[in-house]
Parts: C-alpha cells; structure tokens; sequence
C-alpha cells in the first residue's frame, strides 16, 4: 500500500514548507523506505517556465525538460534523485487536461464540475506519480497557505484520498509560522491556530503540527497547539533555524518525528543510519576560508532566482572545506557608472548568471571583460555563457558591435543566434530547448579533466546559441570549445586556456549539484577561486 503525507502551509507562504517536506523524505530514507515527492502549484500556469524569476524565484529544470517550481530543486538535493516533470502539478495542467476531456466527450452526459470531475484528476495525478515510481511514500506539497482560493480543490482532492487510502495511509502534516515577540520573547501560537481551524473547516485534520519558529517552541506553547489544533502534544515539532538548511532533517528527526511518522503510518522500517548525512552537515559547518564570490545578474534581488546556483556553489565550497560569501552585482549599476565595476576586485571568484532579454546585458559583458583582463576565475551560465562570447568577439577578435540577436536582431556580428528549430515558433510556454541531453567532451580540456569523463549530461533551457558562423574566427583567436552536442552542431562549453578558470557552459550543470557530490564545473570554479585567494594572500 502506498503512504501518503501532504504537507499543507500556514500563516504565510515561504514559511520552508519545502525543506520540511524534503526533510521528511531525508527521514524515511535513512530508514529504508523509498521516497518521491510531489509539489502542487495550485497558479493557472501550466508550468512555471512563463513566470518571472522575481514572481516565483528560480524556474527549476528536471532531466525530462519540465520547467517546475523550485522546491523540486530541494527534493532532488535531499533526497538524490530525479524527479520528473509529473512531480509539478498546476491547476492549469489540471483544468487544461479536464477541458479536453471534456472536449473529446469522455464525460459525455454530465455536468463537469470542481467535485468530483477536477479533484478526480488531481487525484489521478497524485498516484500516476505514486505508480510510476513505485515509492513506499508519496510526499504531497501543497503549494501556497491554507486558504488561498485558487488552493481549495487540493485540499478537497486531500481530503478526499483520506477517506479513500484510509486513515493508516494518509497523514497530514501542517507547517506553520510561530512568531517570537520581540517585547515580550513570547512564542505566539494565535495564528497557527486559526490556520489549522481554517484547515478543519473543510475537513483536514492535521495529523502533525511543525512550527517553523526562530527557537525551539516553549512546552507552554506545545500545550497550546495541542489542545488547540487538537493533536496530541508529542505530535508537535519544531524547525528552528538552522545553521544550514541540510540540519533541519536531523533536528527534526531528533525530536522524534520520523519515528512518529512511521508510527502513524503503520511503516516497517529499518534502524535510521544517517551516517552520510552527517557527514555532509558536518562538511557545511567546517570551514577554513571565506571565498567572496560576485553574482552578476538582473534578479539579485530576490536572490532565490538562482537557489540552485547558490546550492551549486555551497555545495563546492562545502567539499573543499570552505565557505561562500555571496556578493550581489545588480549589471545595470554597472551600466550607469563603468568604474562600479572595479567592486569586483574584492571577489575571489565571478559568476556570470543565466537570464532573458536586454536590461543588464552590457554590465554582464563588462563583468566578463573585468574577469577577463584581471585573470579572475570566471563562471559563466547559459546566458552569461552567451555574453561572455559576445565580449570575447567584441574585446579579443574586435568584432565591433558583437551580439546576440536575443538583444539586438540587426547587430553586424550576431555571435549568438536563435536555434534552428527555434525559428518561427509561436508559442512560449514550454517551447525551449529543455532537460538533459548528451554532452560530449574534447579530451585534455579543463572540462573534461573536472567531469574526469568525455560523455556528461546536463540540463538545458535556452534558445539561442553561439551562431556557427563564429566558430572559426572564435577559436582563431584562443577560445577553446571544449563540449559539444552529439552531433557537432552546438557548442555546450568554452574555456579560455591560460587563465586561472574561464569556463562557460551552455547548459546548466546547477541543477544537478548534489550536497556531498557537487558539480564538477562549480567544484572546479570553487577551487579555482580557493587558489586565487590563496595566492592574492601570499603577495
Ligand atoms: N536567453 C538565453 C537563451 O534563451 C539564455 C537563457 C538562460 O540563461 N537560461 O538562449
């Protein structure tokens, strides 16, 4: 029988409903039991692949192309596994299917409606997913705070699977903010309570309280949530803050949650063995450098437009024994005013980030160039890969006027230029060149001696390219195309050779970079930037 857990939210949204349910998953993993989660976006979008970063933060790319939410980035990197596109359900997906069934005449005699024909199909979902992985248990996340409108038939379709799966099969577990007072310290357990009384109200009885709260929750505010959210106390946990985001399993798990789970759950598991686990906490907690690194982008600020990077990049740091220091460059500022960007200076290290359309694009290229003529380790993504062969023409070949026609369709030298199939596309939404596809690699490259393979995959989602015309008159000039897609059409990666690190990759190897086992383009930039601090200090 397959177990069900929804995670619903409280109070107010980003209350880390995420890491709590990829933290569930970490807990019944060490004991044995298979894991998959779901994350439910109750938006009419069909995928998150239309929004801007700035509305939703990150558009995270699984191997099959789907472009979801960003908290199946924190499953996949706690639980170390592909998830897939199916894993991202949308109340647009869920109309759009529903239409046209409607259309065909599968429901030929009724009256479609929200109850039962839209949360049959949630539910459907739910468990092709729950299929298709075999899982022991299905992790469901419900996307948004209990009531949100445009949530209800989730939670309806929820509540309904209770009934259903029966009560040993399903448990609900409610995430939920508990403020700390600064005049008086006190916990206030007030708006969880009316949270999980709106929870009741349509007929979910959370099985599991967990109260997001700076401190350890007071057994006086224990006592409250039990009586008023009517579970019993020892079903009351706290996710306190926590030194990095990977502890939160095991300050869970500590206060006997994942025992309860299983317990509730009527699941046979094995004796818990976080050894490994630990072993990554303790590899976030130690460190002997500080590495300053500079994020040139356009989202800086709403900085969870580029959590896998982020998570890419501790990732490296944490597996050389160091620390990252995050140092936001918003390009435009560069724009205005040139000599900002001698700021750069202060950083060990400079990423150059992924990214649409035309505002910022000249600060990333003179980012690049400062990278460039000072021999700072550079890292350039998808965009920022793009640009850096745009300032490469400009600055090295002298190819006036260099672009990407993405910016500036009648540019003289168009380096980088729309992908053939691209072309004439009329739709959007979901029609990129998307998830993973086959790298290979030049033997005796920086890329192929940090992937210490020649065939690598990555995830892709772009739609221009560096424009085959150029190749020549690009590597003429030194720049080394070091990955290639299968068919020698497309250039996945450049580097610079004799620069300290000057790579750029095409795809984005981000979104495969685990805690224990980072990327190895963001481990090789990481080490590069440990060296060139190093050096910096011995001069
Ligand atoms: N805008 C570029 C393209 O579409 C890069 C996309 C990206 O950085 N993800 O090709």
């Amino acid at each position: 029988m397959t177990k069900y857990v929804f995670i619903t939210g409280g109070v107010l949204s980003s209350v880390g409903k995420g890491i709590v349910t990829s933290s569930i998953g970490k807990m019944l993993q060490v004991r044995g039991l298979s894991v998959t989660a779901i994350k439910i976006d109750p938006y009419v979008n069909v995928d998150a692949g239309t929004m801007n970063p700035f509305m939703h933060g990150e558009v995270f790319v699984t191997e099959d192309g789907g472009e979801t939410d960003l908290d199946l980035g924190h499953y996949e990197r706690f639980l170390d596994v592909n998830l897939s596109k199916e894993n991202n359900i949308t109340t647009g997906q869920v109309y759009g299917a529903v239409i046209s069934k409607e259309r065909r005449g599968d429901y030929l005699g009724s009256c479609v409606q929200i109850i039962p024909h839209v949360t049959d199909e949630i539910k459907e979902r739910i468990k092709a997913v729950a299929r298709r992985s075999g899982a022991d248990v299905v992790l469901i996340e419900i996307g948004g705070t209990v009531g949100d409108i445009e949530g209800l038939p989730f939670l309806e379709a929820a509540r309904q699977m209770y009934i259903e799966e029966g009560e040993k099969n399903v448990l609900f577990v409610h995430v939920s903010l508990i403020p700390i007072l600064r005049t008086t310290g006190e916990q206030k357990t007030k708006p969880t309570q009316h949270s999980v009384q709106e929870l009741r109200r349509i007929g979910i009885q959370p099985g599991i309280i967990v109260a997001r709260c700076e401190t350890m929750l007071e057994p006086e505010a224990i006592r409250k949530i039990a009586l008023f959210c009517n579970v019993p106390s020892k079903a009351v946990f706290t996710s306190p803050d926590a030194r990095t985001i990977y502890e939160v399993p095991l300050l869970l798990d500590r206060q006997g949650m994942g025992d309860y789970i299983c317990e509730r759950l009527d699941l046979k598991p094995s004796k818990p063995d976080w050894s490994s686990w630990k072993a990554i906490v303790e590899s976030f907690n130690e460190a002997s450098h500080v590495l300053r690194i500079a994020m040139c982008g356009k989202y800086t600020k709403l900085t969870d437009s580029y959590v896998s990077i982020k998570s890419a990049l501790e990732h490296a740091a944490a597996y050389v024994g160091a620390r990252i220091e995050l140092e936001w460059f918003e390009t435009t500022v560069f724009e205005q005013d040139h000599s900002k960007v001698s700021g750069l200076r202060e950083c060990c290290g400079i990423m150059i980030l992924p990214g649409f359309g035309a505002r910022g694009v000249e600060g990333k290229i003179l980012a690049v160039q400062y990278a460039r003529e000072n021999d700072i380790p550079l890292l350039g993504i998808c965009f920022g890969f793009q640009l850096a062969i745009v300032e490469f023409a400009r600055n090295v070949v002298g190819l006036s006027g260099a672009h990407t026609t993405e910016v500036e369709p009648t540019t003289p030298h168009p380096v980088i230029d729309l992908l053939p199939e691209q072309r004439g596309l009329k739709e959007l939404g979901g029609t990129m060149r998307l998830g993973a596809s086959k790298i290979l690699l030049k033997p005796d490259t920086l890329v192929s001696r940090l992937y210490g393979k020649d065939i690598v995959y990555e995830r892709h989602r772009h739609r221009y390219e560096v424009n085959p015309k150029y190749w020549d008159v690009l590597e003429g000039a030194g720049l080394r195309f070091s990955g290639w897609d299968e068919e020698h059409l497309r250039v996945e990666f450049f580097e610079l050779p004799g620069k300290r690190f000057y790579l750029g990759s095409q795809a984005h190897p981000e979104f495969k970079s685990r805690p224990g086992k980072p990327s190895p383009p963001y481990r090789g930039f990481i080490e590069a930037c440990l060296r060139y601090l190093k050096d910096e200090k011995m001069k």
